[in-house]
């Protein structure tokens, strides 16, 4: 029998919950930011997943089920760009219905780019989706199409979280990740954009994810540089944690105009409380962001096994998981294994 936890949920190796799950619904995306799918590698010769390889929203919904009955709370869409999945409210309705084991609904939460917002919000609002994170790193014309690799808008962008505002898709978080000489420039325009507004600003540190992005430590802005640049104009006060495993660090403004966020996974890594599992496009489970190699549930799905076969493959991959990449790399001896994409396990 494997480790449960006084919640009735999976323990991993380093003695941490299961809670979240994070699922990639498409590896395809209609932006290029240079720091997850840089164009002169996912350019027009690239080839992404045929839909025949993508998970089906049945068999996402098995997955999520066993990940629930094994203590999962949380429930993230992301990709590639999740509003890209043809059909995605209909999945949304879906995981809508799913509840614990007490009867209550599993939090349902998606990361978009916000660019078919405008035109989506209230249909994944009906659909019985919670939440919504949207990305956007520059509010400046010109820095917006280098950080998205593309020649789109922000202002598009703008329209979509206006659009889930006003159907109540409360409260927004704003991520921008923050990469040095490029965008730094725009976290005060930011800020001052999104005060008073009810959206919850946040600064993600630029991630070593994946091998595409040609990643270097002098090209991440700290999370301690990106406070005291806000705490310089706008003087914060932290608040504590709202649940236990709360990547972001929140702070409230002084002046009672709203709450921001920061994410600091490359300087103050959160390994410790990691309760994360992720789901990717064509079906494999991985134990982290920074993983080599997922753990295909695919192939059991399509040769129809019991579900006691899925349950025991899922509990054993979290009950053997020891992962703390970004841990290690603070402690600078992490291994330079080959890593997946962010845009295949969804960030
Ligand atoms: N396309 C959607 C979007 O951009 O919100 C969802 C998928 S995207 C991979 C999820 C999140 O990962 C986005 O907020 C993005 O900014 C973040 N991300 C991607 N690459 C990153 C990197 N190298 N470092 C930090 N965050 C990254
Ligand atoms: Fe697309 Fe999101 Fe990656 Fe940007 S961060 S390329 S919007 S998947
Ligand atoms: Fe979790 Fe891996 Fe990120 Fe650590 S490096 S917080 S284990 S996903």
């Amino acid at each position: 029998m494997h480790n449960l936890h006084a919640g009735g949920s999976c323990l991993d190796n380093l003695q941490r919950p299961l809670r979240d799950l994070r699922i990639s619904v498409t590896d395809r995306c209609n932006l290029r930011c240079t720091y997850c799918m840089p164009d002169e590698v996912f350019g027009k010769n690239f080839v992404f997943l045929r839909h025949a390889d993508l998970l089906s929203f049945e068999e996402i919904i098995r997955v999520a089920r066993h990940c629930i009955a094994l203590g999962v709370r949380k429930i993230r869409l992301s990709g590639g760009e999740p509003l890209l999945r043809h059909g995605i409210e209909r999945l949304v309705e879906m995981l809508a219905t799913l509840v614990d084991s007490n009867g209550k609904p599993i939090d349902l939460a998606l990361t978009t780019n916000g660019t078919l917002l405008a035109k989506k919000a209230r249909s994944l609002k009906d659909a019985g989706l919670a939440r919504l994170n949207v990305s956007l790193d520059a509010l400046d014309e010109n820095i917006f199409h280098t950080m998205s690799g593309s020649n789109t808008s922000p202002a598009l962008v703008l329209e979509g979280i206006a659009a889930a505002q006003a159907c109540g898709l409360t409260p927004i978080k704003v991520n921008a990740v923050v990469k040095r000489g490029i965008n730094e420039s725009e976290i005060l325009p930011l800020i001052r954009r999104f005060r008073h507004t009810g959206v919850i600003m946040r600064f993600i540190e630029y991630m070593d994810v994946g091998n595409t992005n040609g990643w270097r430590l002098d090209d991440v802005v700290t999370a301690s540089e990106i406070l005291s640049k806000i705490n310089n104009e706008y003087p914060l006060r932290s608040l504590s944690p709202q649940v236990p495993g709360e990547v972001a660090k929140r702070w409230a403004f002084q002046d009672g105009s709203g709450e921001i966020g920061v994410i600091s996974s490359v300087t103050q890594a959160f390994c410790h409380t990691c309760s994360r599992l992720r789901l990717s496009t064509d079906g494999k489970l991985y134990t982290c962001l920074f993983a080599s190699e997922g753990t295909d549930l695919r192939t059991l799905l399509r040769t129809e096994p019991d579900d006691a076969q899925l349950q025991e493959r899922i509990t054993a991959l979290w009950h053997n998981r020891a992962d703390r990449y970004s841990q290690l790399r603070c402690a600078a001896s992490v291994p330079s294994a080959k890593k997946i994409e962010m845009s295949y396990i969804g960030g």
